[in-house]
């Protein structure tokens, strides 16, 4: 039975919170803006905000359009558009002193420009501001269209990010509108826009995929020209949501590491921590860092 599976030693993660993480925490409220980190009580916050200083902003606000069975984030309706977030997300960066920053969003399929607008304006906006932070941007599917994946796009991040989260067979069950074929020619599609901006995508496993189906998702990924990989455990964030049906080892990571290089990946973060964020700044190329 799932329910009972434990949570084994290497899961158990103290969150190690200080001082300057507390008055992060309180700028982000004044700023009314939304982490990831925070949100998904990120057991690296630690490490990312004060060590690495790299930050995964949400955007478009915290209400999602779709319920993916894995997301904690809310679903609903959501709050209009804000057009001066771009500029309070680019000042906090600026605070923060980031290295590295993820710009992420819930769907927003209530609006035609799946919000690819204020998405490409906080690019622009983190550029102006703070010139030296690399960005990576990690959109939804935008509705599939591709004139909102080129709004983004020209914006030019360093990174275009776009996760198919879990393997072919289980897609359908584990997301909710994205499909998994969609998402491939995403990044396709983004690569052809600029072939010189890498593309990235992650999947999260024990949500009962095999390893061969991995495998086949490592292979789906390389043929549509994706240059990095992260892959992580799946951890059920309530009872509500799917459960856990294997915590794959910290070994077993490692060997997915090791296959996935050999398939072509420039970089790969394989581990039970990974989060699709995590390590993010070393997978920018500095030459490319405008
Ligand atoms: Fe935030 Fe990602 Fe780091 Fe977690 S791994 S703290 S979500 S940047
Ligand atoms: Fe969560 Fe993204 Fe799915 Fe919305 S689209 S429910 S934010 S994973």
């Amino acid at each position: 039975k799932t329910e009972n599976l434990r949570k084994p030693e290497w899961l158990k993660i103290k969150l190690n919170t200080n001082e300057n993480y507390t008055n992060l925490k309180k700028m982000m409220r004044e700023k009314q803006l939304h982490t990831v980190c925070e949100e998904a009580k990120c057991p690296n916050i630690h490490e990312c905000w004060a060590i690495r200083r790299t930050a995964t902003f949400m955007i478009l606000g915290s209400i999602c359009t779709r319920a993916c069975r894995f997301c904690a984030v809310t679903t609903g309706v959501p709050t209009e558009l804000d057009w001066r977030e771009p500029e309070r997300v680019a000042d906090s960066v600026v605070q923060m002193n980031l290295k590295h920053v993820v710009i992420t969003a819930v769907a927003r399929d209530d609006l035609k420009d799946g919000g690819a607008g204020v998405f490409a304006e906080t690019v622009r906006a983190i550029r102006r501001k703070s010139p030296f932070t690399s960005i990576e941007v990690l959109p939804s599917d935008m509705g599939g269209i591709y004139e909102n994946l080129k709004t983004l796009m020209d914006a030019r991040p360093d990174i275009l990010n776009h996760n198919i989260e879990t393997v072919r067979r289980l897609s359908d069950q584990v997301r909710a509108r994205a499909k998994y074929e969609r998402s491939l020619e995403f990044l396709r599609r983004a690569k052809e826009m600029h072939p010189d901006i890498p593309t990235k995508s992650s999947i999260m496993i024990g949500l009962g995929e095999e390893k061969e189906e991995i495998i086949e998702a490592m292979d789906d990924l390389r043929a549509n020209q994706v240059n990095i990989l992260t892959i992580g455990q799946y951890l059920q964030p309530s009872k509500k949501h799917l459960s856990v049906v294997k915590y794959w080892t910290p070994a077993e990571f490692n060997e997915l590491k090791e296959i996935a290089l050999s398939k072509g990946f420039d970089h790969c973060e394989s581990g039970p921590l990974v989060r699709s964020s995590y390590h993010a700044d070393e997978q920018v190329n500095p030459e490319k860092i405008q």
